[in-house]
């Protein structure tokens, strides 16, 4: 018998229980840990808060842009959806449809393959009012 290399991809996988609670931990530092202190100068608060992973994953950004136009806060760093996943935080309204977007990318099927496996162990998704689902 001939391996068919035409055949479908294997089925979506849970991650390992000791891989989901190393990823669990790291997305919970990563959400919690900022990398300053709570007294920020207004001078530096861009730069510190731009290069800060809490500050970042949680949507901080600038309320306007360099022309001074007002922008909405959105994630600004990559892999966000899978972070807040990994976490078990529920998922901001303002960023859920940007996080169906991800899960559903074909520009980057591996992200978005990673994602999927993501949700499907910790149970989430972006389309359901609770849209955590155990
Ligand atoms: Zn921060």
């Amino acid at each position: 018998m001939t391996a068919n290399l035409e055949s479908k991809p294997a089925p979506l996988v849970a991650w390992p229980a000791d891989v989901a609670r190393t990823m669990r931990r790291n997305a919970v530092a990563y959400m919690t840990r900022h990398d300053h202190g709570p007294d920020i100068d207004p001078a530096e608060e861009h730069d510190v808060r731009a290069n800060c992973g809490a500050c970042s994953i949680r949507g901080w950004a600038p309320l306007t842009d360099d022309a001074g136009t007002e922008v909405p806060p959105a994630p600004n760093v990559a892999g966000w959806a899978r972070v807040w996943v990994q976490a078990g935080r529920p998922s901001p309204v303002m960023f859920r449809e940007a996080f169906e977007d991800e899960r559903v990318t074909a520009d980057n099927p591996a992200y978005a393959s990673a994602l999927a496996r993501d949700i499907l162990t910790w149970g989430v998704t972006f389309t359901q009012p609770s849209h955590v689902t155990r």
